[in-house]
């Protein structure tokens, strides 16, 4: 395979660029490994802080139990794909209301929009699945093989005893994890209790097995082999989340007015920078920061932490790599310009900046178009109906002729009845006089009405004839309405239809 530079690699882990080399760059990039080091501070501790929580979430969720009464799964968080619901806490979902997800949907990609728009990628550094399983996946290689240079030093050493040792133990470690991410998996579509104890007993279905290897294959995979490629060749993410970035939007920057020019600590005339990388040590991505806004850059500010404690070291103010607008970066390096290294310039870069304006006409889109879906779909929830009732009429033939010269229509009519109280329910006909209703298999009450059984929490379907007597006028379409009437008379729901006769 033909090996290229990958952009904005980082100069100290680049390959040498052999005239050979060159001659040999094509359109494919043999991956360079990163190799991150560990890095203390409060990005980090941040970072720690929301890893620990996802992966709680993720896997303590299956274990909730809600109690939702006798028949019932008592998994708070459940995908029944049996029955065909949704269950989340005290709510229900059923097929026909798939439209709360699309509208959860809508929601999280407005609430991604907005967050981006005022915070740059912070999903991505801090959040995103990829990243929160390669850093855990990290952390295990970190503690069984050390450090960035112990690593580098074992990679480049011999096959020893010790290499395949702490290699065979790492991806052991990595294989433990992933099974759990693919166990915690298909907990989410079955109870947890019962399908681990059929998945270790070897009772569970096939499809089972097939998504725990599934979800199990590529946490390993992207977390452990894929990892930064997943974000810079895979994800669609940073392709177009710079359509919701402006210079107003808080990203990790490097204050190159401030740094620039780069030379040791104790020269004269140069910037803050001392060149040590060790921004560009800590990056799990493995880029310079120095060298502006990429694509590759996850926005995890692990480079701030990196600096920071250089500047500490060194007795300089903290800040070189920081969150910042493109605003203030710029507003800074003109305040700046001309000016020699030294706290002057650092005084009068750092006074040209002004607070970030979160409000802005892109956040009140983003955040108007995030309240309007929340009320739309609250209002949508606060007034489901618990009974639905569909009417679909026969469509061939559309009508009957009677051999008494009278017209009959077919129609089917579904209740889907979501409460768990089963009385039965009158059907009646709103139509003109002389039409006649008559329900297949169905009893009557006292006055002679057709008694449709309602299956609790479930679906019920009804075929329902109505017919005309011979002799009455039609038009070629008449407006009808199937009511169905709770045992006291009350209406409990309706629908519209039609009666169609021959043409005249
Ligand atoms: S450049 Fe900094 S913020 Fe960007 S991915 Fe690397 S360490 Fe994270
Ligand atoms: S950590 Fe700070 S001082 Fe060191 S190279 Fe990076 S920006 Fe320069």
């Amino acid at each position: 395979m033909s090996t290229i530079e990958a952009p904005h690699r980082a100069k100290a882990d680049r390959p040498l660029q052999t005239p050979a080399r060159v001659e040999a760059q094509a359109l494919y990039a043999d991956r360079q490994k990163v190799y991150p080091k560990r890095v203390f501070g409060k990005v980090r501790s941040v970072k720690w802080a929301v890893l620990m929580l996802c992966l709680a979430l993720y896997y303590v969720v299956p274990w909730l139990r809600w109690d939702r009464g006798a028949g019932l799964p008592d998994q708070a968080v459940l995908v029944d794909m049996t029955n065909a619901r949704l269950f989340f806490f005290w709510i229900e979902i059923w097929p026909q209301e798939i439209y709360f997800l699309t509208g959860a949907l809508i929601l999280g990609a407005f609430a991604l929009f907005a967050v981006s728009s005022l915070f740059g990628r912070l999903w991505c550094g801090f959040t995103c699945p990829q990243t929160v399983w390669t850093d855990l996946f990290m952390f295990v290689e970190r503690w069984i093989q050390g450090d960035r240079n112990a690593r580098m030093k074992l990679d480049q050493g011999p096959r020893n005893a010790n290499w395949w040792t702490r290699k065979a133990l790492t991806h052991a470690v990595w294989v433990v994890i992933a099974a759990a991410t693919g166990g915690a998996w298909i907990m989410y579509f079955n109870d947890a209790p019962t399908i681990t104890r059929q998945f270790f007993t070897g009772e569970a279905g096939v499809t089972v097995y097939f998504f725990f290897a599934l979800f199990a294959g590529f946490t390993y995979l992207l977390a452990g082999w894929a990892r930064e490629q997943v974000c810079t060749y895979m994800c669609p993410w940073p392709r177009f989340q710079a359509a919701m970035l402006d210079e107003n939007s808080l990203v990790v920057t490097y204050r190159d007015w401030r740094g620039e020019p780069r030379g040791k600590a104790k020269a004269d005339n140069v910037g803050d920078c001392v060149d040590c990388y060790a921004c560009v040590h800590v990056c799990p991505t493995g880029i310079d920061i120095r060298d502006g806004q990429q694509l590759e850059c996850i926005g995890c500010g692990l480079c701030v932490d990196a600096c920071d404690s250089v500047m500490g070291k060194l007795g300089r103010p903290k800040g070189l790599v920081a969150f910042e607008t493109l605003k203030n970066l710029s507003a800074s390096a003109a305040a700046t310009a001309g000016m020699a290294p030294g706290l002057e310039r650092q005084t009068a870069g750092m006074a040209a900046r002004e607070l970030p304006r979160f409000i802005r006409p892109r956040t009140i889109m983003y955040a108007g178009a995030l309240t309007a879906v929340a009320l739309a779909m609250l209002l949508a929830f606060l007034l489901r109906s618990t009974l639905d009732v569909t009417v679909l009429r026969d469509r061939a033939p559309l009508y009957v002729r009677l051999s008494d010269g009278g017209i009959r229509n077919g129609y089917t009519v579904r209740i889907v009845n979501k409460r768990r109280e089963d009385t039965p329910l009158v059907l009646a006909l709103r139509a003109p006089e002389g039409f006649r209703l008559d329900v297949q298999d169905a009893d009557h009450d006292a006055e002679g009405r057709p008694l449709l059984a309602r299956r609790a929490d479930g679906i019920s379907q009804y075929r329902v004839l109505v017919t005309v007597p011979p002799g009455q006028r039609l038009p070629e379409s008449t407006p009808i309405t199937f009511r169905l009437l709770e045992p006291g008379g009350q209406l409990a729901t309706s629908q519209s239809s039609t009666f169609q006769a021959p043409r005249r």
